[in-house]
């Protein structure tokens, strides 16, 4: 249950669920846990493709690669399924630029940042950043969703 991701010891969390009108005397056979995502060492196996580099035609997708969440996931697998695509056609991969959104995790996926590699959300701070420099939060933010649809219209992902 999702309500039940919690970094809250057993036995705290025996205290705590006990509160719970008729769960006085109840017997847990499993307490919560904070979930952990299974995933490759991206930054080793994909390119910004999501194409193995050792074995071309081989595609990951989703929270496999290291991206966390329902939109990243599904974004990523997009990325993968264009280029699974153009595979079996034996053309060109599209790469998204690291300005837009799904190119800034890809390229997050395929080169790992910083530090060890860990999933990732999609946030500002992942996106290249502005080449003039906006003080107000909003404003920035809002210059780079438009930078980023701008650029997504140049890409051929036919
Ligand atoms: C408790 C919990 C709460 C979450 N809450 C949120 C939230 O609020 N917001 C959010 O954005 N994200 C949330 N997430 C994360 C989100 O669920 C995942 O990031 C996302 O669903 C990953 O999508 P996916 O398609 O890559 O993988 P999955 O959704 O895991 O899909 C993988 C599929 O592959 C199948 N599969 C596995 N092995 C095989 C095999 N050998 N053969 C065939 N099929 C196989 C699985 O059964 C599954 O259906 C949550 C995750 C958990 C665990």
């Amino acid at each position: 249950m999702v309500g039940f991701q919690t970094h809250l010891l057993r036995g705290e969390q025996e205290r705590v669920f006990r509160m719970i009108p008729g769960l006085e005397q109840a017997e847990f056979s499993r307490y919560g846990m904070i979930h952990r995502n299974t995933y490759i060492h991206s930054p080793k196996i994909l390119s910004a493709t999501m194409e193995a580099k050792e074995r071309p035609g081989l595609f990951f997708a989703g929270q496999l690669t290291g991206v966390e969440g329902y939109v990243e996931s599904a974004a990523n697998g997009l990325l993968a399924g264009i280029n699974a695509a153009r595979a079996g056609e034996n053309r060109e991969r599209v790469v998204f630029p690291a300005e837009t959104a799904i190119g800034a995790l890809a390229h997050y996926v395929a080169t790992g940042g910083s530090g060890k590699f860990e999933p990732m959300n999609i946030t500002f701070g992942l996106i290249a950043p502005l080449t003039e420099r906006i003080r107000k939060k909003k404003e920035k933010n809002a210059k780079i969703a438009e930078r980023s649809l701008t650029l997504l219209k140049t890409i051929d992902v036919g």
